[in-house]
Parts: structure tokens; sequence; C-alpha cells
């Protein structure tokens, strides 16, 4: 069963003999260290990452390309009980980003101790029939001690192909996961150009640097009102010009975002503009607005406004 948008035809007929290639959906928590994960192995930014949880709001492709394997991962939002049409349309995206993958990926921060989140969580893991890895991560945080037990509690919840002590971080232990994923994947040519390393176009991936900016230098509940929409992404000969609108839910956090005599866009700006600049290997021209759209997260016409592959086939349409 494999999801029409995800798997695609494979590209080239001329893989090596024996290439393997597959998908890997990476599940957990919030905040279990899964967009660090995918960027790690990608070995560059595809999805964003913060100390707050639920940051990923979609299911993201980081595409891992090796001489003899392609590993495509699904990253996906932090398993949670949805609140509002945004928290839904997160769920939605964890059903849709393990549909059709071969392996499934359970993270786990080793630095918590388990409760009943956790048995939630893996309740949906449970739902996948494939083989799953354990991935105990952060243990560059944690007494070796500690990771026994721990085991012992995730064993007693499903059975796992494999367990693994990890740090996304540092990256620890991530030659040899690299290794076993690639061991579990079937023979198969590319399902991506072998220079490609994400399914998210340029503009969405902007879109996402900026709400990473935005969400590290505002505090409370600021960050999980922040959304951000690219009103215009133009590619000019030597630089790109992205004009973007954040929105927020309340017209207090509008005068946060901008700040004292515009302070805090200007930070913002700064930083979302220099990493795009590195990202996309260009000068870039960033434009930003903030506008409050009351209680966006609750409008699911707004939310699936925000959801860049509907997005994207609307763009394509047009
Ligand atoms: P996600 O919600 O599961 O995608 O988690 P993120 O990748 O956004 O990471 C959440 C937080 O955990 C961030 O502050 C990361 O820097 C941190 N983190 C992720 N992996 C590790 C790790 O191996 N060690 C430590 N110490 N922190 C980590
Ligand atoms: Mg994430």
């Amino acid at each position: 069963m494999n999801s029409p948008e995800q798997r695609q035809e494979p590209t080239t007929a001329e893989a090596p003999a024996g290439f393997k290639a597959g998908f890997v959906a990476v599940l957990g928590l919030p905040n279990a260290g899964k967009s660090t994960l995918v960027n790690a192995l990608v070995g560059r930014k595809v999805a964003i990452v913060s100390p707050r949880p639920q940051t990923t709001r979609s299911r993201i492709l980081g595409i891992v390309n090796r001489p003899r394997a392609q590993i495509v991962l699904v990253d996906t939002p932090g398993i949670h009980l949805p609140r509002n049409a945004l928290g839904r349309m997160m769920v939605e995206e964890i059903e849709r980003g393990t549909e059709g993958v071969d392996l499934a990926a359970y993270m786990v921060d080793a630095t918590r101790d388990f409760g009943p989140e956790d048995v939630r969580a893996l309740e949906r893991v449970r739902r996948f029939s494939g083989p799953a890895f354990l991935l105990l991560n952060k243990i560059d945080r944690i007494e070796k001690a500690r990771l026994l037990p721990l085991i012992e509690l995730y064993r007693q919840q499903r059975e796992w192909a494999e367990v693994l002590p990890i740090s996304a971080l540092t990256g620890e232990g991530l030659d040899v996961l690299e290794r076993l994923l690639i061991d579990y994947l079937p023979e198969a040519p590319p399902y991506f150009p072998t220079d490609q390393f994400t399914d998210q176009p340029e503009r969405f991936l902007a879109a996402e640097i900026i709400r990473e900016k935005a969400m590290l230098l505002t505090r409370q509940e600021v960050p999980y009102s922040i959304a951000v929409v690219i009103d215009r992404y133009e590619e000019a000969e030597r630089r790109v010009h992205i004009q973007a609108t954040i929105l927020v839910e309340r017209e207090g956090q509008r005068g946060i975002l901008i700040g004292r005599q515009g302070a805090m866009i200007k930070k913002i700006g700064t930083l979302a503009r220099e990493e795009l600049e590195w990202l996309l290997g260009t000068k870039v021209f960033l434009e930003l607005y903030v506008k409050v759209q009351p209680d966006w997260r609750d409008n699911p016409a707004v939310v699936s406004h925000l959801d860049w592959r509907r997005q994207f086939e609307r763009l394509s349409r047009e």
C-alpha cells in the first residue's frame, strides 16, 4: 500500500546492481530529536529544529544519497493529542507519513522517564506492521546505566528489529544506524534524483527557516501562534527575492514580533537571510511583514493554506 504522492516511480534505470532504496518513517514524541536526526543523516538542514515541542508541522522528506543506497527519511510531527485544526492536520501528517514506508524508526528522548504519553505514542507505532527500530537519543546527556532498564520497558511494548543508542546532535551511533537502515531496505533503484535532498520546494523551506528564527526569538505562547506565508519568491540572476508574511493570532503578538522600532523583525530577517543565503548559495533579498490573523490555528482554511503540498498543488494549477 503506497501513498501515490510519496511513492514516485523510480527515477533511473541505471542504478548499480544491488542498489537499495526505500522509505523510513521517523516517529516519536515531540522534542525527541527527529528533525535533528533527519538533518544529520541528510547532511544538510531540511527540517527546522527548536527546543520547543511541536515545531515540525508537516511531514518532510529528507533524502540520504549514498553510492549504493538512497534512504528517504520521512520526518513527522511529534505524536500528540490534537487540540485545534493545526493539531489535527499534524496528526493526519503522521498517519500519512507511515503509509507505504519500508521501515519505522521510533525515537525516544532517553533523558526523559517513560510515561503515559509514551504508551499512547507507541500505540501508533504498534499499528505499523513492518520492522521498527528503537532509537534511544540524546545519549550525550545521560549515564549509560540508564539505558538498559529503559530498553527493557520499550521491549515490553513491541518487537524491535534493532535497538540503538544514538546522539543525533553529536553524531554518535549514526554510522551504525545508517548501515542498519540500508541493510533493511529492499533492493530498488532510487526514488529521487540522487542530487536531491528533500521534496520540499525551496520557497517552503524559506518559510520554515523564517518560522524557525521567529520561534527562536520569542517566548511563551508566541512561538506557537506563528505561521509564515511566502507571498513572493522570485529567482533573479544572482539573487532570490523573497517576500513573506508572518501571521500571528493577536495584536500584542504582532507588537512583540515587530519589536521596539522594528528591532525584533529586523533580527529575525537578518538571521533568516543569512541562513537562506548559505542554504541556497546565493544572495537573498528578504522582505518581511507581520499580520494578525485571529485564532488561525482553529481555522481549517488557514491551516490548509499552510500545508505546502496543498499550496504547491494550487500554484502548479495557476
Ligand atoms: P523533534 O521535535 O523530535 O523534531 O526534535 P528536534 O529535532 O526539533 O529537537 C528537539 C531538541 O532536542 C532541540 O533543542 C535539539 O537540539 C535537541 N536534540 C536533538 N537531538 C539531541 C541529542 O542527541 N542530544 C542532545 N543533547 N540534544 C538533542
Ligand atoms: Mg521536528
